[in-house]
This record gives C-alpha cells, sequence and structure tokens, in this order.
C-alpha cells in the first residue's frame, strides 16, 4: 500500500478570488503560480449559504453545509421571538475528529473551530496551539508551522512539545486579509474612505503571505518532507466593499405600504407579519404568521422590481441547492455591488463584508499543492465543502460521516 501523505490545510480567511485577479492582472502572482505548479489550482471554487465565517469554517472541516453543521450564524426564532446567534455551534464531524478517532496526531493553529473539538491546547496528539503575541499576524502564525516542520519545540504553559514526525493533519488558520478586507484599522494599515485605496493595503499583506508561501515550501523541501505532504490552501468566503445608504428602512417601508406589517428583527411587535433580520449586506425574511397567496405575491413583485438588488432566494431552494438549515430564512436578499442593509448607513469610509451572493463574496480562492501532486488547473465548478472529503478519500480512504459533498475529485492517482 501506498505510504499515506501528510495534510496541512492552510486556511486564509477572507481570500476573495477576485484578490487573485488583481494579482495576476498585475502580474503579482509568481510565487502561486510556482505553488500550483505542484498540483491543482480551482478557478471555480465557491463558497456557500451564509457566507459567514464561522458556519463557513466548520462546513469545510467536516464536508457539509448547515443543514448539518446547524450554523448559519443566526436566526430569527418563531417562537421565542428572539435572534439566536449560533457562535461556534458544529454539530457534525469534522476532519480531526476522524483522524483522531484512528489513532492520528492533529493539530491546530489558531484553528478556532478545532479548539475544544478536538484540539485542546498543550495535549500533543490533538494539539491546539496558539501564538504567545495577543494580536498574532500571519508571520507569528507561520512561525509555529515552521516550528513543527523543522522538529523544535512549541513552548505551551512552560510545557515543550517537540514533533519528532509531522502531524498527520495539521490546520492553520490566518485571518489578516479579512481584517483588511473589513476596512478594519490593522497595524500599519489605517482605515481607508474607498475599496480603491484599501485595495493595495490587501494586495500587499497578500504579497506577504504569498512570499511566506513559497518560504513554507522551501523549508519543506530542505527538511525532506515535501514528497510527503498535500498542502490545502483555501478560505471560508470573499469579501465585498458596500457604502452609502442603507436600504433596510426603506424594504420595511415598502413592505408595509403593500399592506404587509414589517418590522426588523429588534422591534417586532404583536401583529408583525415578516421580520426584516439583517447582517450588514444581506437581509433574511422570516414571515412569522402565514401569509397568504396574495401578500407572497406583492413580497415576490417587491424585490423583481427593485434595481438595488441582485438576487433573492427562497427557503425551498436555500435548503435543496444550498443545504441550508430548516430553520433558515423564508426569504434571502443580496442586494447588488456596493449596495447594503446594514443596521445603519456607510457615508463616512466604505465598508466591507461578505454576506453577499455578489460573486467578490462567493467566488474563492483554492488550491491543492505538495511534492508529490500532479499539476492540473480544474475550471470545473467545485464548492468548499468537497476539498477535504476529496483529499481523505484520495489519500486515507476517509469518510467523514456527515458529509454531504457529492462531487468528489481524485487529488494523488493523477500522478504520471
Ligand atoms: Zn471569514
Amino acid at each position: 500500500m501506498k505510504k499515506e501523505k501528510k495534510i496541512i490545510y492552510i486556511n486564509l480567511d477572507g481570500f476573495s478570488y477576485s484578490y487573485y485577479q488583481y494579482l495576476h492582472k498585475h502580474k503579482l502572482d509568481k510565487g502561486f503560480l510556482e505553488l500550483a505548479n505542484d498540483g491543482i489550482f480551482f478557478r471555480n471554487l465557491y463558497s456557500g449559504l451564509i457566507s459567514i465565517t464561522n458556519p463557513m469554517q466548520s462546513a469545510i472541516l467536516c464536508g457539509a453545509w448547515s443543514n448539518k453543521t446547524h450554523n448559519f450564524y443566526q436566526h430569527f426564532d418563531k417562537e421565542t421571538r428572539k435572534v439566536l446567534k449560533h457562535f461556534r455551534t458544529f454539530d457534525a464531524e469534522n476532519i480531526a475528529q476522524l483522524f483522531l478517532k484512528n489513532g492520528k496526531t492533529v493539530v491546530s493553529i489558531h484553528q478556532f473551530m478545532l479548539e475544544n473539538n478536538p484540539c485542546v491546547r498543550g495535549e500533543k496528539n490533538n494539539n491546539y496551539i496558539t501564538s504567545p503575541k495577543e494580536h498574532s499576524n500571519y508571520k507569528d502564525r507561520f512561525e509555529l508551522l515552521g516550528k513543527i516542520i523543522k522538529k523544535e519545540p512549541i513552548v505551551i504553559d512552560e510545557k515543550e512539545i517537540v514533533y519528532e514526525e509531522f502531524p498527520d493533519f495539521l490546520a492553520l488558520y490566518i485571518d489578516d486579509l479579512d481584517s483588511l478586507g473589513h476596512n478594519n484599522n490593522y497595524e500599519q494599515f489605517y482605515k481607508k474612505k474607498t475599496y480603491g485605496e484599501r485595495i493595495f493595503d490587501i494586495i500587499s499583506r497578500l504579497n506577504d503571505i504569498q512570499n511566506e508561501l513559497v518560504r513554507m515550501k522551501e523549508l519543506c523541501i530542505s527538511e525532506g518532507i515535501y514528497n510527503d505532504l498535500i498542502i490545502l490552501l483555501t478560505t471560508d468566503h470573499g469579501m465585498t466593499p458596500f457604502f452609502g445608504k442603507s436600504h433596510l428602512n426603506e424594504l420595511r417601508d415598502d413592505l408595509n405600504s403593500l399592506g404587509i406589517k414589517a418590522e426588523v428583527a429588534t422591534c417586532v411587535k404583536d401583529d408583525t407579519e415578516v421580520v426584516l433580520l439583517p447582517y450588514t449586506i444581506e437581509c433574511s425574511l422570516y414571515y412569522i404568521k402565514d401569509l397568504d397567496k396574495e401578500k407572497k405575491r406583492k413580497i415576490d413583485n417587491l424585490l423583481k422590481s427593485k434595481h438595488y438588488i441582485l438576487k433573492y432566494l427562497y427557503k425551498d431552494e436555500m435548503m435543496k441547492k444550498y443545504g441550508l438549515d430548516d430553520r433558515g430564512p423564508d426569504v434571502l436578499i443580496s442586494p447588488i455591488y456596493n449596495e447594503h442593509f446594514y443596521t445603519k448607513d456607510y457615508l463616512e469610509n466604505y465598508g466591507g463584508n461578505h454576506d453577499s451572493l455578489h460573486k467578490t463574496s462567493q467566488h474563492i480562492f483554492g488550491m491543492i499543492f505538495g511534492g508529490d501532486i500532479k499539476k492540473e488547473v480544474f475550471t470545473k465548478r467545485y464548492r468548499s465543502i468537497d476539498l477535504l472529503p476529496s483529499i481523505i478519500r484520495s489519500n486515507n480512504n476517509y469518510f467523514l460521516k456527515d458529509s454531504t459533498s457529492n462531487n468528489l475529485f481524485d487529488v494523488l492517482s493523477r500522478k504520471a
């Protein structure tokens, strides 16, 4: 039997494919191209619903959407008439649990969805490792990975742990790009007025991360483990800029003018029929009273007529096509690029978020590389939940028990 390879899964939170397209257009993607020579590059990889960090991070780790994980960030609970947040709810078997159950070693560096699930701080076989710095960035976290590659001790609570053999599964989580994409003040990068200015900050950090990845490859080669590795590099969602007046109150007023009693989730009254629950860009509608056909038709006509709406999805479609939990909204509304449903206007600086059906949020970066993987560009459409199940089926003949991915591909048998 062929020797099983070790898996490194790197998640660069908020790595929109549009950032990669920017790099490529300006011929700044030399590092990524070098890595793509050693494996599979995904041209059409997509995030899911709802494209927010915790739901998408958990989806990737178990190969299933929220009908299995029960995490789609939040919902309006019709019984208690309250908004319930899902925080770190993760009700499906994840890859680290599966590996550990099979006697393998798993390590998480800052991949928080695996914290105590099953990775525990200081446990050698299922370790949860974080940087001693309070605000660690990509460099600090790659440094921890570098120590493991070099078999140097990792110090946790004064205890030294050395991995004489590289762990069977290692997850590394990095969120510099996400913070910059949200237009937060981040390290030396101050909040910018426009996305046109901010993109330089994002590209600058992405370039640093690209160089770090190439250094990691070189280190793996010099330590003699590159041929024994499958390295997955991907993300949870992209990022979409938005600016200007929110459409939230406007949509509520439009619904009311049609004779439908609609309120924002924080102001629900006894006679409210439709609840509007915004996140940042998208707005969900919950029908908390039975609406007759006529009212539903009126809502549909309203949504159809609005120039600022890109797309709206009904619950049936979201459950069937996107594996959405049945506690999800009756309608999910996503505006066109730049528009939003946030609870306040954005008149000063632009904002960035990823709860959007726009391609800048949905189309994500992904590649799989290693010393022994055949070069290939995948143009077929894949979803983020297809990645890890495909890798472990090819490499370990493992199946995640809750995975609903039905679009698996081969990672290893392609080598000539
Ligand atoms: Zn995220």
